[in-house]
């Protein structure tokens, strides 16, 4: 039985003082969601008032990114081992807003695909969850490439990392279309594509692709969320522009709750 996870990825929103009130009013529903895993994803100068408001809380957090070197002469960037030393569980790593910039650079989807690979090699030997975000683009989604841009990262990592390291990561299929455009996947679309990414790790260990949690992420609101967490292999969501309004992103953790 695969326990549910809702993810709230704040991106570059936020400041202390707004974020004292975001989190109070989501730690004061907190009895509302109680079955589910709930993980918030500030922006890392925030980290430490994030780590200090939720640590008693049951509830998790994290960084949007972290780099896939160890330590060193690598200025802006954040190892690994700082995210442990904070008390992160999760990082989000191939956040296709990162791709975006990294693109804007030249950098072909192949390498970024290696490097998110990198990352998460990184992030395990720490002891920190990856949520590994997979999704195509508008342009690819037109030309129906969905499970040929899904299948690449995936068939990287497992041949990077091995299938069992599968078993301690998260999954997030994010279709680029539907982040923050208002447009969620619908659920029959969204759970067509989970199948197919537990089938693809089944082939090679299906006790792991059983285990695995596979989040979907695009304009997930509290209005959509409970038909979309209802499908079979959508094991929750993360969560962005709707993770800012607290009773919003309460009402998404309800619709979690089985
Ligand atoms: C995201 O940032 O991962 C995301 C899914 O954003 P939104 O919910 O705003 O579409």
């Amino acid at each position: 039985m695969r326990k549910p996870l809702v993810a709230g990825n704040w991106k570059m929103n936020g400041t202390s003082a707004k974020n004292v009130l975001l989190l109070d009013g989501i730690l004061a529903q907190k009895d509302k969601f109680s079955s589910v895993n709930v993980a918030i994803f500030p922006p890392a100068v925030y980290l430490h008032q994030v780590q200090m408001a939720l640590q008693s809380s049951g509830l998790s957090w994290g960084t949007q990114n972290l780099s896939q070197f160890r330590q060193g002469a690598y200025t802006g960037e954040i190892s690994a081992a700082m995210l442990k030393d904070f008390g992160c569980k999760y990082v989000l790593i191939g956040h296709s807003e990162r791709r975006c910039l990294y693109a804007e650079l030249d950098l072909d989807q192949l390498v970024l695909d290696h490097i998110v690979a990198d990352k998460i090699d990184m992030a395990l030997t720490e002891g920190v969850t990856p949520i590994i975000c997979i999704g195509e683009s508008p342009e690819e989604h037109a030309k129906g490439q969905t499970e040929e841009v899904i299948a690449r990262l995936m068939d990287i990592v497992i041949n990077q990392s091995g299938v069992k390291a599968l078993a301690q990561t998260v999954l997030a299929y994010e279709p680029v279309w539907a982040i923050g455009t208002g447009k969620s996947a619908t659920p029959e679309w969204a759970q067509e594509v989970h199948s197919f990414m537990r089938e693809r790790v089944a082939k090679h260990d299906r006790a792991t692709a059983e285990s695995l949690q596979i989040l979907y992420g695009g304009s997930v609101k509290g209005d959509n969320a409970a038909p979309l967490f209802s499908m079979p292999d959508i094991d929750g969501g993360l969560v962005g522009g709707a993770s800012l309004d607290a009773d919003e992103f309460v009402k998404i953790c309800q619709a979690a709750c089985s």
